[in-house]
């Protein structure tokens, strides 16, 4: 059997990035830049007014100083003429400064009696101007690859980008095995139960940038197993779930060995999740998830979604966080472990029953601890570490 890394790194083998798109601004959230993006103009693109006041020359700035207003500056609006001395023009917020202009006295430091305004407070030494290009310069890029967070996108739109280039979205199809499962909101039979890790999973992938196409549940046949794979054609990813292990009813490693899979490999050494299977059916990756729950999520997390950054050009690792143990721990066995958890203020503590089909237990939990194979028993107290969930 394999360890947990070895798997990673096979599995990481199966993939690559996927090519690149445009998206509209207005959807660009979330995505991943494909390319570095350079700002079409400088921003601001005019030496502006930071303050509601009145452009003057600073070299006749001074308490008491008095001038003559020769016109305004709106933002949207700029002051055509050129200031002299003794010249002031009335300016908004956003309003390019005036030629000749290169400080603002801001409206409360004072008074103003028809055309004439006289400087009544101290103006200090701020000029209340934003030269032009100080946030951004033509050319300046944006650096990919990167998650683009609302911020960016504010950032892209004011560089003047209305398409963005981006990582297309991996198209993962999903594939629930087994004569027991309906899907949600249907009426199960009595020996039913719910179809729910293939839609944990879909809410798992998609909120890490992928599109999830949830297939039809295959049936313990052959037939209907062999149907689902030729649904999931054209996927950059297809997944089962269940029906992997040596079962009589588990058929997936023999459907699709029939359809040509090559197997990277099968099983690691890993709790829970041991039953893993991944290899290529023609081009396409296939991974083989265990049908436990909590087994298939935590999978998810620990094999998918390094695959899924893969393809969308982003560092595969898995970055852990430390927490201080707040309860001893027994020694762990020779696989790797991951303890449903939860996480507060630096503390973590492991739930008392870690079976593998207690999904209201991962939903309580916030954290996966790791425990190493043969990690040895653990008192309260010391680090350990863990996958934030
Ligand atoms: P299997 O690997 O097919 O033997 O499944 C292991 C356990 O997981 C069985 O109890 C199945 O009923 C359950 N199971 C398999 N697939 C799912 C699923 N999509 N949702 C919920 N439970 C499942
Ligand atoms: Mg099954």
């Amino acid at each position: 059997m394999i360890t947990v890394e070895e798997a990673r790194a096979l599995l990481l083998d199966l993939v690559e990035p996927l090519g690149a798109e445009e998206a509209p601004l207005a959807d660009a959230a979330g995505r991943v830049l494909a390319h570095d993006v350079a700002a079409t103009r400088d921003q601001p693109p005019f030496a502006a007014a930071s303050m509601d006041g009145y452009a003057v020359k600073s070299a006749e700035v001074e308490r008491h100083a008095m001038f003559k207003v020769i016109g305004e500056a709106a933002a949207g609006h700029r002051f055509d003429g050129v200031l002299g001395a003794g010249q002031a023009v009335r300016i908004f917020t956003g309003a390019p400064v005036p030629a000749g202009a290169d400080f603002v006295v801001i409206q409360e430091d004072v008074n103003r009696t028809g055309d004439l305004v006289t400087i009544t407070d101290a103006p200090g030494d701020k000029p209340n101007i934003r030269p032009a290009g100080v946030d951004f310069r033509v050319g300046q890029t944006l650096a990919a690859p990167r998650i683009l967070r609302p911020e960016d996108v504010a950032l892209l739109a004011s560089m003047n980008i209305p398409r963005v280039p981006v990582r297309r979205r991996p198209v993962v199809a999903l594939i629930s095995t087994g004569d027991e499962l309906v899907m949600p909101g249907e009426t199960p039979g009595p020996d039913q139960i719910i179809a729910s890790n293939t839609f944990g999973l879909k809410a798992l992938f998609e909120a890490n940038g992928a599109q999830v196409r949830v297939l039809p549940i295959a049936r313990d046949t052959r037939a209907s197993l062999t149907t689902a794979f030729e649904l999931a054609r054209g996927a950059d990813l297809v997944i089962t779930i269940g029906g992997a292990s040596v079962g009589d009813h588990d058929l997936v490693a023999q459907v699709a060995g029939a359809l040509g899979m090559e197997q990277a490999f099968y099983k690691v050494r890993m709790r829970p999740g041991k039953p893993l299977m991944a290899g290529r059916i023609g081009d396409m990756p296939m991974v083989g998830l265990p049908g436990n729950p909590v087994s298939a999520m935590v999978c998810g997390y620990i094999f998918i979604l390094p695959m899924l950054r893969r393809m969308l050009d982003l560092d595969p690792g898995i970055s852990l966080c430390e927490a201080v143990l707040s309860a001893p721990l027994g020694p762990n066995g020779p696989r790797e472990h991951y303890m449903r958890a939860r996480v507060n203020d630096g503390q973590i503590a492991t739930f008392g029953d870690q079976d593998s089909s207690l999904l209201s237990i991962l939903a309580r939990a916030n954290a996966l601890l790791m425990r190493p194979p043969e990690d040895p028993a653990r008192a309260a107290g010391e680090r350990v570490r863990y996958v934030p969930i």
